[in-house]
C-alpha cells in the first residue's frame, strides 16, 4: 500500500525521496519548490536526474503540493497574474520530475463572494490547461476546511469547478481527513464514514479521489478551523482511519500525512506505526 508523509526538499527535492525511505514510506509528498517564496529555483540538469534515479530505485510514489502563496480564486487581477504563472512553473516542474499529481488549495474569494471566487478559480484552471496541453501532471483539487474565504470545503463547490472546467478528464481530488471534518463531514464512525462516501460518490464520484491527506483534527466537527492533529490525539480517533485503509474502492491510493514532525521526525515514525497496524491483512 502507499503510505507515508509530506517530507522537505531542502538540500535537493531528491531529499524528499531519501527522508521517506528512512521512513520506510511506500509514498510521499513534497513542494517543487520552497513553498513560502514566489521565485523557483531552476531545477539543474544533475538535480533533475538524481530524482529520478532515485524515484526508480525506490518505487516511492511521489505527490506534489503547491506553495501556499498562490490563490487561483482571488478577484485582485495582480495577485491571480502571479498565482497562475507560479503555479504553471510548479506544473511544469511536476512534468520534468515525473509528479502524476499536484494537489492544490482551489483559492480564496477574499471578500468578492463564493460565486465570483468559483468562477475566478474555474478560469485558472482553463488558463493552465491550455497552456500544458499535452502536460501529464493531474490537478488535484484538495478539500478544504472552509476556514476565512477558503473556497472548496464542501461537495458541491468541488463538483462546481469539475463540472465547468475544460479538460476535467484532467482533474482529480485530494481528501484531508482533517479538512472535510472540520467542514463538517462527520467520519467518526463507520456509518457515518460510508456517508461521507456516499454523499461524495453522488456528488463528484469516488473515482475522481487520487490523494488522501491523513490529519486527525485539534478542532470539532464543522468548525471550519484548520489544525492538524496527531492520527488519534484529535477529534477524528484513531479508528477512522482504518475505514479508509480498508476500502477496496480507495485503498490503492496515496495515504500521505502532514502531522506535525516532532524533533528528527519521530512524530512521522509514531504515526506511520498507527497507520500501519490499522491495515487488517
Ligand atoms: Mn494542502
Ligand atoms: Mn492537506
Ligand atoms: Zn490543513
Amino acid at each position: 500500500m502507499l503510505i507515508g508523509a509530506h517530507m522537505s526538499i531542502a538540500g535537493g527535492v531528491y531529499n524528499a525521496i531519501n527522508h521517506g525511505v528512512e521512513k520506510k514510506c511506500t509514498a510521499i509528498q513534497m513542494f517543487t519548490k520552497s513553498s513560502n517564496q514566489w521565485k523557483a529555483k531552476t531545477l539543474q540538469k544533475e538535480e533533475i536526474e538524481k530524482f529520478h534515479e532515485l524515484k526508480e530505485r525506490t518505487g516511492m510514489f511521489v505527490v506534489a503540493h503547491d506553495s501556499y502563496l498562490i490563490n487561483l480564486g482571488t478577484p485582485k487581477k495582480a495577485l491571480l497574474e502571479k498565482s497562475r504563472a507560479a503555479f504553471l512553473v510548479e506544473m511544469e516542474r511536476c512534468d520534468t520530475l515525473g509528479i502524476p499529481y499536484l494537489v492544490m488549495h482551489p483559492g480564496s474569494h477574499t471578500g468578492a463572494g463564493e460565486e465570483t471566487g468559483l468562477d475566478i478559480i474555474v478560469d485558472s484552471i482553463n488558463w493552465l490547461h491550455e497552456r500544458t496541453e499535452g502536460g501529464q501532471v493531474m490537478i488535484c483539487l484538495e478539500t478544504t476546511a472552509g476556514q476565512g474565504t477558503n473556497l472548496g470545503y464542501n461537495f458541491e463547490q468541488l463538483a462546481y469547478l469539475i463540472n465547468n472546467a475544460d479538460q476535467n478528464e484532467r482533474l482529480g481530488v485530494c481528501m484531508d481527513t482533517c479538512h472535510i471534518f472540520a467542514a463538517g463531514y462527520d467520519i467518526r464512525t463507520k456509518k457515518a464514514y460510508n456517508n461521507t462516501m456516499k454523499q461524495f460518490d453522488e456528488k463528484i464520484g469516488i473515482d475522481r479521489l487520487k490523494v488522501f491527506h491523513f490529519n486527525d483534527s485539534k478542532k470539532d466537527l464543522g468548525q471550519k478551523v484548520d489544525r492538524h492533529a496527531h492520527i488519534g490525539e484529535g477529534f477524528i480517533g484513531k479508528e477512522p482511519f482504518g475505514y479508509f485503509l480498508n476500502d477496496k474502492r480507495i485503498n490503492k491510493l496515496p495515504f500521505l500525512l502532514e502531522t506535525p514532525k516532532g524533533e528528527d521526525g519521530e512524530m512521522d515514525d509514531i504515526n506511520l506505526n498507527i497507520l500501519r497496524s490499522l491495515i487488517k491483512k
